[in-house]
């Protein structure tokens, strides 16, 4: 067995009048992130922080976005074949820790489902994900609420092939 890191980062611009999705939860707000997909930063970070970890690639060789298929797509079912990716490489997750790095809205009545949501599709436990808030104190496109980011590690055990 071992022990292998990965990190995953993301960045999705914010627009008025589109659905907000982080952490596969749904928050209500004026704005939502744009992208190809359901825009959700927070999964694309965990997605590449566990890619990276297996040495399986980063998610847009897996899911390309100029892909019709993948046009908005809940990013759920794209952490759920990332799952399904890492175990076929003989991979098991330790622990996943992120935040997301936004000025508005607050996520503090949303971490615990954003961690219930990513353990759910994975097949792990709560406890085992972790989803942390902070504000960019103002600076930049982010303090300007014009972005949020995302970073994520993932822990993995990897079995040794003999
Ligand atoms: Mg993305």
């Amino acid at each position: 067995m071992n022990q292998r890191v990965g990190i995953g980062y993301d960045i999705h611009r914010l627009i008025k009048g589109r659905k907000l999705f982080l952490g596969g939860v749904k928050i209500p707000h004026a704005s939502g992130l744009i992208g190809h997909s359901d825009a959700d930063a927070l999964l694309h970070a965990v997605c590449d922080a566990l890619l990276g970890a297996a040495g399986a690639g980063d998610i847009g060789e897996h899911f390309p976005d100029t892909d019709v298929r993948y046009k908005d797509i809940s990013s759920i079912a794209l952490l759920r074949a990332v799952g399904r990716i890492i175990k076929a490489k003989g991979c098991r997750i330790n622990n996943i820790d992120s935040i997301v790095i936004l000025e508005e809205p607050k996520l503090k009545n949303y971490k615990r489902a954003m961690e219930e949501a990513i353990s759910a599709a994975l097949g792990i436990k709560a406890g085992q994900v972790a989803v942390k808030a902070k504000t960019n104190e103002g600076c930049g496109a982010i303090g300007e609420k014009k972005a949020i980011a995302c970073y994520a590690v993932a822990m993995l055990t990897k079995k040794v092939s003999k």
